[in-house]
């Protein structure tokens, strides 16, 4: 029985495939062989053997280097064959050559530090604005690291011989600041780059081919993308994959199979959901960026379905008047999500190193989902309302923006 790698059988791997084509078919290249056509779900949390001299060098094996065992994984927290198949197509999706998933985003965050840690590489140099509980994790210092702010431009001078990580995300929650991944992997020297992929996706992004060796994934967000699967991976070379599942076995952060089975089925339609949304996203810019209630827009460069938005009046009666947008922290559904991130996404982060990141006070963040764009704007249209139109609520004054 082969079940050594579900999914992973690269006999078939003889020409690279197209994102789209990997999408729906990475992680699956061996059903066709057992007679099945969806993925099983594996639920078993242990797994029988009858040589159990087999399986203690079985674990001796991965103890050395973390590397996944051959056959069976012995116990669920080692490893599951329905997580491995996300993993595996996660993997090809990002073009690195392994992925290990995660309990969460922050779960996957966590073992990264821990890694890095457990070599004696307590500091990290990072760049803001990053996730509200990214930052706080690194400010305040709980897994036992110690952060230097700087920007993109002061990595290089940043790195000190104990630094084990340097971490970036882009486009950035909540501004959608982008970093230029190149010049900044190349600034790190030998030192890991984490680039937190979330927002863009290997869609809009690859960072592994802009130097980053490891790719951070809340799979909560856009991988998973119906919003009912809390999940973190972490997308990097074999050799880190290894250090993080030994990690992940001592401090148990592991995802849940059924988990691990939505997010593959997820993945099967990242590409079309990504575009589709950002095309919607594009326009509501555009329509935001010439709107005279909103004094700047926020939209990357790469695009997405990402837009934030700086509003000339209270943006805590935005959140009041939406109906059809959702009012809810997270994003990467399929249905329209808004928040306030002074107030939710971001509120556990200082409000001076906030403000000092770019997080404006007066900023929404909207996860644009797949409604057809008119319902979506006059939804925001009517929320906005008057929105500091009238002079009794125009403080700001500035021009509309896009940028
Ligand atoms: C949500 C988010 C995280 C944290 O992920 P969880 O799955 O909520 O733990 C990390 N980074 C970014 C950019 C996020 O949006």
């Amino acid at each position: 029985m082969d079940t050594a790698r579900p999914g992973a059988h690269d006999d078939v791997r003889t020409t690279a495939r197209a994102l789209a084509t990997e999408a729906v078919h990475a992680g699956r290249d061996d059903l066709a062989r057992q007679g099945l056509h969806a993925p099983p779900i594996d639920l078993s949390t242990t797994y029988p053997s009858y040589d159990s001299r087999d399986e203690a060098a079985r674990i001796d094996a991965f103890a050395a280097t973390g590397a996944e065992p051959d056959g069976p994984p012995v116990y669920g927290r080692l490893g599951n064959p329905t997580v491995a198949r996300f993993e595996t197509a996660l993997a090809r999706l990002e073009g690195t050559e392994a992925a290990v998933a995660f309990a969460s985003g922050m779960a996957a965050l966590s073992a990264v530090l821990l890694a890095r840690a457990s070599m004696g590489l307590r500091h990290v140099v990072a760049v803001r604005p990053l996730y509200g509980c990214s930052d706080h994790l690194l400010t305040a210092g709980l897994l036992g690291s110690e952060v230097t702010w700087t920007d993109p431009a002061g990595v290089a001078d940043a790195l000190r011989p104990d630094t084990g990580l340097v971490m970036v995300e882009s486009p950035a929650n909540p501004t959608l600041a982008e970093v230029d991944l190149r010049a900044v992997a190349h600034a790190c020297g030998s030192v890991p780059l984490l680039v937190d992929n979330t927002f863009a996706t290997p869609v809009l992004q690859r960072p592994a081919e802009q130097g980053a060796r490891l790719i951070l994934h809340s799979a909560t967000k856009y991988l998973g993308g119906h919003g009912d699967v809390l999940a973190g991976v972490v997308a990097c070379d074999e050799e880190f994959a290894g250090r993080l599942r030994l990690v992940r076995f001592a401090t148990g952060g592991v995802l849940h199979p059924l988990a691990g089975y939505l997010l593959l089925r997820g993945l099967s339609t990242l590409p079309v959901r990504v575009r589709a949304a950002s095309a919607t996203a594009a326009e509501l810019a555009g329509r935001l960026a010439a709107d005279p209630r909103i004094t700047r827009v926020h939209y990357p460069r790469i695009g997405g379905a990402m837009v934030s938005f700086e509003v000339l009046g209270d943006p805590h009666e935005v959140i009041a008047g939406v109906r059809l947008i959702t009012p809810a922290v997270s994003l990467g559904s399929v249905d329209t999500l808004i928040q306030h991130p002074a107030s939710i996404s971001h509120r556990i982060v200082d409000a001076e190193d906030r403000r000092g990141a770019g997080v404006s006070d007066r900023l929404l963040r909207m996860s644009v989902g797949l409604e057809d764009v008119e319902d979506l704007w006059a939804d925001l249209d009517r929320a906005l309302g008057s929105g500091g139109a009238g002079p009794s609520v125009r403080r700001l004054g500035e021009p509309a923006t896009a940028g």
